[in-house]
């Protein structure tokens, strides 16, 4: 029998990549439930797969912030037992934390944090029944360890793995094994669709100078590291493709090194300090504004 896969924010990027993967699949082992908020960008997917929805797709509305939404496409789904949830969609939100405005960061909660509360409520209570089932979400490098300028990003995305690490502490006698993907950088949308203040935008009226000289040159060091070391979605692909069909997969996974020195920093050296100066060194070259130094 088919393993039924159901994905969330599957216009683009990761999602897309991922949905179009499975639905190709030579031997026909999954069929995919590809969701996404605005089912006219499903054409993407279907040019992906040569232009036609083959059986092993279906395409289906879902906007995480919309619990009708949901409710409706949890509905289609029923009595189909659903095997594996990727809790994918998000968006991102950079730029000196003055410049978030309330409603930015509120979105971006409600994407990123309840949009997959909302999603796992939606789906969990048959995977329990069944007790069987996995449960996939899209964290992030910034889920784990701080980054600048993505204070509210990091903090919806941590707030991510606070909510998976506990559920899965309830989820083990139940047989529901969950795990969390962290991405570094990979090509997709979402560098596009980020809220970013412009540096010489209106935003950073009233910002002191020092700041946004740090967030300039936070800029140039994102375009150096997208240009040198971000992956492309194939790439990511397979840590996806390992937590639908490993028989225990574990809580997290990376889909990249890049960051792991400075993660392991951050485990050897709890008070977090030596994490602070160091990525602030990473970032900023050198620690002339670190000033904290005995
Ligand atoms: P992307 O922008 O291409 O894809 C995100 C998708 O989520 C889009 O299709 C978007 O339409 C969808 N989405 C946004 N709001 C939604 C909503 N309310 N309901 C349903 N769908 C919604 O970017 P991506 O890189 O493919 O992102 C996928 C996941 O990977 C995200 O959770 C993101 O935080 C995470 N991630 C991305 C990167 C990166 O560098 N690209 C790095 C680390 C983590």
């Amino acid at each position: 029998e088919r393993t039924t896969v159901l994905i969330t924010g599957c216009s683009s990027g990761i999602g897309l990549g991922l949905a179009a993967r499975l639905a190709a699949d030579s031997a026909r082992r999954f069929k995919v439930y590809a969701t996404m908020r605005d089912l006219a960008k499903g054409e993407r997917l279907l040019e992906r797969l040569g232009g036609r929805c083959p059986d092993t797709l279906e395409l289906l509305q879902l906007d995480v912030t919309d619990p009708c939404s949901l409710a409706a496409a949890a509905q289609q789904v029923q009595g189909q037992r659903l095997d594996v949830l990727v809790c994918n969609a998000g968006v991102g939100l950079m730029g000196p934390l003055e410049t978030c405005s309330d409603q930015a960061m509120k979105t971006l909660f409600d994407v990123n944090l309840f949009g997959a509360v909302r999603t796992i409520q939606a789906f969990l209570p048959a995977m329990k029944s069944r007790r069987a089932g996995r449960i996939i979400v899209s964290s992030s490098i910034g889920g784990v360890q701080g980054l600048p300028f993505n204070a509210v990003y990091c903090a919806s995305k941590f707030a991510v793995e606070g909510l998976c690490e506990s559920l899965a502490i309830v989820l083990r006698p139940f047989n529901i094994h969950l795990t969390l993907v962290q991405c570094g950088p990979v090509h997709t949308s979402f560098q596009a669709n980020l809220q970013r203040p412009d540096p010489e935008g209106s935003e950073m009226r009233g910002l002191d100078a020092e700041t946004q000289g740090l967030y300039r040159r936070y800029l140039g060091h994102c375009q150096s590291i997208f240009r040198d070391a971000a992956q492309e979605v194939e790439e990511v692909l397979p840590v996806f493709l390992d937590a639908i069909g490993s028989p225990c997969p574990p809580l997290r996974c990376a889909s990249t090194q890049l960051l792991a020195p400075l993660w392991r920093l951050r485990l050897s050296s709890p008070d977090g300090s030596a994490y602070v100066r160091a990525m602030h060194d990473f970032v900023f070259g050198g620690s002339e504004a670190g000033g904290d130094q005995p």
